[in-house]
């Protein structure tokens, strides 16, 4: 299958420079396995990352982005407010984010849900199952009822999110907790998904179903033609 859609895949990609455990997992990027599965569904995939020249996120490089994905986790305060402030003004015209684990705590992700998005955490290697609660939804699209995650990071509620538009996934984790791991926003024109499953440390950006539902939630998230939007005064009335 091919389409035109234009990703930006975005990485702080600290951990794979300082980190050898994780090196090993990802060794050319968290981002380098989103963006080659990605490719390989025929979109039109760039990476950019946090090191680079405005952290890769030119107004360029934006207005030829139809969906941006992120994952954050070491680094969330040297991410520029300048930059954090046009990806959401890109949000709002219509951009949409997926936003990726341990991006919950990311400066644009907290911006645009006006939260803390503080959540419970623990690393126990356990087994993580997302079961499907909206079967019906685009991202849930060529999944069974479940599927599991052998060893993750365990996140657990309260999730300090706003309620979700609509909620695709909720986690159960071998520890007891409970999450909501798949939340879809609409913040002006733009479509945001946030993500759950990507610890560093594990390689479940390799994984079937993880990478189907990063593939559908980009494909969900793209920006349609809709009207143009006016505000402020109309002083004529369409009907006299
Ligand atoms: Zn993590």
């Amino acid at each position: 299958m091919t389409d035109s859609l234009r990703v930006t895949v975005w990485n702080e990609y600290r951990h794979e420079k300082s980190d050898a455990e994780v090196a090993e997992v990802y060794a050319d990027g968290i981002h380098e396995a989103i963006a080659r599965h990605l490719r390989s569904e025929g979109m039109q995939v760039r990476t950019a990352t946090l090191d680079e020249p405005e952290h890769g996120l030119t107004e360029d490089v934006l207005a030829q982005t139809d969906v941006l994905t992120w994952w954050g986790h070491m680094a969330h305060g040297d991410v520029e407010d300048e930059i954090v402030d046009r990806v959401h003004q890109r949000v709002l015209a219509g951009m949409g984010l997926i936003v990726l684990h341990s991006a919950h705590f990311s400066k644009i992700f907290k911006k645009l849900m006006g939260a803390t998005c503080n959540l419970k955490w623990r690393e126990a290697d356990e087994k993580e199952r997302l079961w499907v609660v909206e079967p019906g939804h685009p991202i849930a699209e060529g999944l069974n009822g479940y599927f599991e995650i052998p060893q993750a990071e365990t996140y657990g509620e309260r999730f300090d999110i706003p309620a979700p538009d609509t909620l695709v996934f909720v986690s159960w984790f071998q520890g007891g907790e409970v999450f909501r791991s798949g939340c879809c926003y609409q913040r002006g024109k733009g479509k945001i998904f946030y993500f759950r499953p990507g610890h560093e440390t594990y390689p479940i950006y390799y994984q079937p179903e993880v990478l189907r539902v990063i593939t559908n939630a980009v494909r969900w998230a793209a920006p349609v033609a809709g009207p143009e939007v006016k505000f402020g005064n109309v002083p004529e009335p369409l009907e006299s």
